[in-house]
């Protein structure tokens, strides 16, 4: 064991980047896994002779070290980082050990719903236009094993809050915050403000002219920036008033202004749909602007992104019985906005592993939209027992090929199947790709029966 360790807690994607990336510059690392390593990353470590154990937090050697990288995934609250914070020991995410190591522009973009759809967007925005751009925090390939080889001028990071919880001198030069809506509350000592602090933190190192990009109808956003009333440059991105600078949806048409330019586009004419999808897109598109994108080049990224799959994903057509996949959608927010973009009744699937929901903020919407409920998840009670009163028709099962067939049956030509759970789906499945994949593979075995 060498003195002034570093040491790497979580062995996924990030921790396993992080511990090369700290080979590479010649500090002495450890990698403490408490569950099983993926085949890949033990191999590459193994290959680049890292030290490291799994199965076990050897507490010693952990408390020992002189600087910890945390895995978003290991709560704060856990035993081994309280002692490590009695300590005083500095415990940071890899986003911050990753960024000493850069001199990129770097663009963060958090929120609790809409980041992945405005990371891909804007990466790919700045990937056409020509720009030497990496992708990297929350999705893909790590932040840190990207720059051992430090060959890009600008990255778009996904920040998710608790990568953000342990980032302290990261100075981000563009930031994003979507929206800020009850999410996982059980890492947070179930109060809300503990995470609004922690999405403010993006803008921790703002310097006054760094534009900050945010949606505008965002109660808990505005109550924060009364508050606060940082010094940055304000970018807000409104449905309801044109602001001087800033993002606007108005009659189908986007329009982002800052700088003395301003673009414009028919929502139509891009890849996305759905009013949240303009509030990913116009931020997107300030980034873009903020950095010197012109135009044309924004126009022409927009008609050629392609999302990520299960974030409203057209699956396919069953006897005229349109069938879409939001099986990201694991909170009520995202499915507040996926049954609000709806143009035809719709048979809704929904359930799984429930984070504390409250379900009143779909009152309206599902009394609009939604002509029937299939609930998809182990314990369906929350669910059937809220909406038992508003919606005519529910019912319930574990299976997801079952699933398909009540909504098919529930649903009339020219009518919509949108599975948007609003729940976490480790009841029934390894995740929620795997839960769309799973319902995409019913929809698709059952044109193919049909
Ligand atoms: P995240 O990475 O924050 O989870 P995604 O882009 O993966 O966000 O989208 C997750 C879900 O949230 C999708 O089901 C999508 O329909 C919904 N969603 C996307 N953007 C927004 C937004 N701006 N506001 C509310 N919901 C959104």
């Amino acid at each position: 064991m060498a003195a002034n360790e570093l040491v790497i807690l979580g062995g996924g994607e990030s921790g396993v980047g992080a511990a090369l990336l700290a080979q590479a510059k010649g500090i002495a690392v450890f990698l403490s896994d408490g569950g099983k390593l993926k085949d890949s990353y033990r191999t590459t470590l193994q290959n680049a002779g890292i030290s490291f154990e799994e199965g076990q937090h050897t507490e010693s050697r952990i408390l020992a070290a002189a600087e910890v990288v945390k895995s978003p995934g290991i709560p704060a609250t856990v035993p081994l980082v309280q002692k490590l914070h009695a300590k005083m020991t500095p415990v940071i995410s890899e986003i911050e050990f990753a960024a000493r190591y850069t001199r990129a522009t770097l663009i963060g973009i958090t929120g609790s719903n809409g980041k992945t759809t405005t990371t891909l967007l804007t990466y790919h925005l700045l990937k056409a236009a020509g720009l030497n751009v990496g992708l990297a925090g929350n999705i893909g390939d790590s932040f840190a094993a990207q720059v051992i080889v430090d060959q890009f001028a600008y990255y778009v990071l996904e920040l998710s809050s608790f990568q953000l919880d342990d980032m302290y001198s990261t100075h981000l030069d563009v930031m994003v915050l979507l929206n800020i809506t009850p999410d996982h509350l059980d890492r947070y000592g179930y109060v809300f403000q503990n995470y609004v602090d922690s999405k403010f933190r993006i803008l921790q190192n703002a310097l006054p002219d760094d534009p900050f990009i945010y949606f505008a109808e965002n109660q808990p956003i505005l109550d924060e920036l009364a508050k606060r009333n940082p010094d940055v440059m304000r970018l807000p991105i409104s449905l309801e008033t044109q602001p001087d600078v800033g993002g606007y949806l108005s009659d189908g048409v986007l329009t982002a202004t800052q700088n003395g330019q301003t673009f414009a586009v028919a929502q139509a004419k891009t890849t996305l749909t759905g009013p949240h999808n303009a509030i990913n897109s116009l931020a997107a598109v300030l980034v873009a602007q903020a950095i010197g994108v012109t135009n044309d080049a924004i126009a022409e990224g927009l008609q050629t992104f392609t999302n990520a799959p299960h974030r409203m994903e057209p699956v396919g057509t069953i006897n005229d019985v349109r069938f879409i996949n939001d099986s990201k959608a694991t909170n009520v927010d995202s499915v507040f906005y996926a049954l609000s973009s709806m143009n035809a009744p719709t048979v809704w699937i929904a359930g799984g592993l429930d984070k504390g929901n409250d379900y009143s903020q779909l009152d309206e919407v599902v009394k609009h939209k939604v002509k029937a409920l299939v609930c998809l998840g182990a314990d369906n009670h929350k669910l059937m027992d809220y909406f038992r009163s508003t919606i005519p028709s529910i019912c319930e099962t574990q299976d997801v090929n079952e699933a398909v067939r009540m909504s098919l049956d529930l649903a009339q030509p020219g009518e919509v199947v949108l599975l948007s759970p609003a729940c976490a789906s480790f009841d029934l499945f390894k995740g929620y790709e795997d839960r769309g994949r799973q319902f995409k593979e019913a929809v698709t075995g059952m044109m193919n029966y049909k």
